[in-house]
């Protein structure tokens, strides 16, 4: 079995200001770095229109059409910004997720990563916002839910900065577990273990300022791979962020590379326990390129490893 490596060109014609920490470069360095690597690459199609109303509003996606400028940017909230290309590569982030999980479910890869941008796990039902546009992470776990006929779907976000726009929408998704661990206090500023879901199943796991592996570890192995084998997920998506990076310029958690490679490798034995290995991870954040280029190789090399 294989990794498939999702991604497409109109995902570099996203372009953000000068000095916008979520710029093209980002990926540009995730490619390099994965070249080397044997996987099933595969380009991304767009989203159906239908893929992404499983998610945000109708007057949602007609506002950004609205907002998509010909030249220059939009500014859509205080650090979102559309250039001319970014719709495009929203679809093709959008559609991404939806490939890996056909793939994923329909048994061609065992797992998948779709190196995308812009990211998804900030934007909100109707708000886009935190460098995000559409929801990639929730919208893979409807998708899986809804077009693919499962029932159980879990989603991992390690992103340091708290995965608002997932937990937003599926706040009331009985059928969706969502774990996430994020740097507390950080923008946004949500994500207390007290949020936990219309139904109970949202699991926040704050972790303080200056933390580092020994914290991130007990946070998984007590709190969050406990309730993944009590919810036994038939498919787990991961939100992968790479910005809990010690070099990471906007936070301040102490995650070297090999712990991304840790949380990745535990997380594929739990797969590999609990749902035939069946993983799709996209990309949110990450901006030292050097430290994202590396812990996405690692992320990758793991999957890649990864048992059935
Ligand atoms: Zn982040």
């Amino acid at each position: 079995m294989t990794t498939a490596l999702i991604t497409h060109a109109d995902c570099l014609n996203h372009v953000t200001p000068e000095g916008h920490p979520e710029r093209v470069a980002r990926l540009e360095h995730i490619l390099h770095a994965l070249e080397p690597l044997d996987l099933k690459r595969v380009t991304a199609p767009m989203a159906a229109e239908d893929d992404i109303l499983r998610i945000h509003p109708a007057s949602y996606l007609s506002d950004l059409r609205k907002a998509s400028p010909v030249e220059g940017w939009a500014q859509i909230d205080g650090d979102t910004f559309m250039s001319p290309g970014s719709l495009d590569a929203a679809f093709r982030a959008a559609g991404a997720v939806v490939r890996g999980v056909d793939m994923v479910l329909g048994g061609e890869v065992q797992n998948a990563f779709a190196a995308v941008r812009p990211p998804g796990h900030h934007a909100e039902t109707d708000t886009a916002m935190g460098f995000c546009l559409f929801g990639n992470a929730a919208l893979a776990a409807k998708h899986a839910l809804d077009h693919h006929g499962l029932s159980r779907v879990a989603v991992v976000d390690f992103d340091v900065h708290h995965g608002n726009g997932t937990q937003d929408l599926l706040w009331d998704e009985p059928r969706v577990l969502v774990i996430t661990s994020q740097q507390m206090p950080l923008w946004p500023g949500s994500g207390r273990p007290d949020e936990d879901g219309a139904h109970g199943q949202i699991l926040n796991m704050p972790l303080p300022p200056g933390s580092g592996r020994a914290e991130m570890q007990a946070a998984y192995e007590t709190q969050a791979f406990p309730r993944l084998r009590d919810f036994k997920p038939e498919l787990i998506i991961i939100s992968a962020g790479f910005d809990a990076h010690q070099d990471d310029p906007l936070a301040s958690l102490n995650w070297a590379t090999a712990d991304f490679a840790w949380i990745t490798a535990e997380l594929c034995k739990l797969a590999s326990e609990l749902c035939g290995g069946r993983i799709v991870s996209t990309l949110e954040g990450g901006y030292d390129l050097n430290a994202l280029a590396a812990a996405t190789r690692a992320h990758v090399e793991e999957l890649m490893k990864a048992p059935a």
